[in-house]
C-alpha cells in the first residue's frame, strides 16, 4: 500500500515526514522563476563537511546546466576547506563569504539545520528574493521562506538529487561525484541505519556515470597526514571511559586542544575523523570529542548506538543534528562542557521521553 505523497505514515511522528507535493512544486518554481541575469547564492552550513559542500555544489552544477550564469556557492566563516574536500568538481563557482551577493534573488541553503548554522551569512535569509532551504535534519527550525525538509532522507543530497530531477536536470558525473560524497559522508560509507534500499538506488544512479568510487573514499576517508596520524594517538590516549553515564549505558570521550594541532602541525579538520575511532569503543552507548576552537570554544561531536538520542543532547546545548550524530558549540573549559553533556544524558536516553 502506498500512503499518498505528504500523507504521515503510521508510525510516523508529524513534522518527520518528506517535503509536500506542494513545497516541490513551490521550491521547482522557485528556481523556474529566477529571472534571466538572476543571481542565485547557495550557502551550505558553517565547517563545511562531505554532505553540505558535495550537496551544494551537485546542485549547482545543475543549476549551470539550466542556465544560471550568475551563480556562486559559499559558506560562512574562513574560506578554507579541509584539504580532502578540495577539487571537487564545481569548486571554481566557490567564493568567500564576503564576496557573496548582497542581495541575491534566489537563495537556497544546504544542510543547514538552523538559521545560525549560516553565520555571518545569515542576513541574506532577509535580503534574498527568496529563501529555499534544502535538508534533512530532523531538528531543522524552518529558518526560510521554502523549505525541502525530509529528516527520512540520508543526507541533504538524497533531497538535492530529486530536486534536479524535478527540474529536468540529468546526472552527469562531475554532479554525480559530488552528490555521492554527500551521501557516502553521511552514511558512513553506506554503514549507518540510514541506510535504506533506496540509498543504494541512488548510489547505483550515481555510479552509472561512471564515477570510481575507490578513488573517491581514498580521497575523502582514507588520507591523512602523518603528523594527524599521531595527534590521533595522543588524543585516543587520552580518552575516557565512564561505564555508569546514560543510566549505564556508558559514555568514552576525549578532547583536542588547539596546543595539540599546533605540536603537530595538523589543521582543525583532521579531528573531525577521530569520532570514528572514539565511537567504537564497545563499552558506550555514547561517545564524544570535544574540540578546541578557541580558548573558551569547543565544538563538540556527539555519536550513539541507539539506546540516546544524541540530538536531544545537542539540541538542549544549543546545537543539533540526528539520533545517532549530533553536535554543539560547548563554552568553558573541556570539563564544563563535559558536564553539561552528562546532565543530560539521562533525559535523553530513547523511552524517557514516555515517562512523564
Ligand atoms: P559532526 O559531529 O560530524 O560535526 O556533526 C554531527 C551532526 O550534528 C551533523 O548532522 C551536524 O549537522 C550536526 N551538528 C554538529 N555541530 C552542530 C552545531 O553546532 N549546531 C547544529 N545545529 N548542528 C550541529
Ligand atoms: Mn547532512
Amino acid at each position: 500500500m502506498t500512503a499518498p505523497t505528504g500523507a504521515v505514515l503510521p508510525g510516523t511522528a508529524p513534522g518527520e515526514s518528506g517535503p509536500t507535493e506542494a513545497e516541490w512544486a513551490a521550491a521547482v518554481a522557485a528556481v523556474r522563476q529566477v529571472p534571466a541575469g538572476g543571481r542565485v547564492l547557495l550557502v551550505c552550513h558553517v565547517n563545511p563537511d562531505g554532505d553540505a559542500l558535495g550537496s551544494m555544489l551537485g546542485f549547482a552544477q545543475g543549476l549551470r546546466r539550466l542556465g544560471v550564469d550568475l551563480l556562486q556557492a559559499t559558506f560562512p566563516g574562513p574560506f578554507d576547506l579541509p584539504d580532502p574536500l578540495r577539487g571537487l568538481p564545481g569548486e571554481e563557482m566557490l567564493v568567500p563569504a564576503t564576496e557573496a551577493y548582497p542581495d541575491p534573488d534566489l537563495m537556497i541553503c544546504f544542510d543547514a539545520a538552523s538559521a545560525s548554522r549560516l553565520g555571518e551569512l545569515v542576513d541574506r535569509l532577509d535580503t534574498a528574493g527568496a529563501a529555499l532551504v534544502l535538508d534533512h535534519h530532523a531538528s531543522n527550525t524552518r529558518f526560510g521562506g521554502l523549505h525541502l525538509v525530509d529528516p527520512q532522507a540520508a543526507a541533504t543530497s538524497v533531497v538535492a538529487e530529486e530536486l534536479l530531477d524535478r527540474l529536468g536536470v540529468p546526472l552527469d558525473a562531475g554532479i554525480a561525484e559530488c552528490l555521492y560524497v554527500a551521501l557516502t559522508t553521511d552514511t558512513g560509507s553506506f554503514r549507518f541505519e540510514a541506510t535504506t534500499p533506496a540509498v543504494h538506488q541512488m548510489a547505483a544512479r550515481l555510479l552509472a556515470t561512471g564515477i570510481r568510487p575507490g578513488d573517491i573514499s581514498r580521497r575523502i576517508f582514507d588520507h591523512r597526514p602523518f603528523g594527524a596520524v599521531r595527534l590521533f594517538g595522543e588524543v585516543l590516549g587520552r580518552a575516557r571511559l565512564e561505564p555508569a553515564a546514560a543510566g549505564g549505558r556508558g559514555l568514552v570521550w576525549t578532547y583536542a586542544t588547539q596546543d595539540d594541532l599546533v605540536r603537530h602541525g595538523q589543521r582543525p579538520y583532521v579531528l573531525e575523523a577521530l569520532i570514528d575511532s572514539v565511537r567504537c569503543t564497545a563499552e558506550a552507548d555514547v561517545s564524544c570529542v570535544v574540540k578546541q576552537v578557541s580558548a573558551h570554544e569547543w565544538a563538540v561531536s556527539l555519536r550513539s548506538k541507539g539506546a540516546v538520542d544524541v540530538s536531544r543532547v545537542a539540541v538542549a546545548l544549543g546545537g543539533g543534528g540526528h539520533r545517532f550524530a549530533a553536535g554543539f558549540t560547548g563554552r568553558g573549559s573541556a570539563d564544563e562542557v563535559m558536564d553539561g553533556i552528562r546532565g543530560q544524558l539521562d533525559d535523553a536516553l530513547v523511552g524517557s521521553e514516555d515517562q512523564v
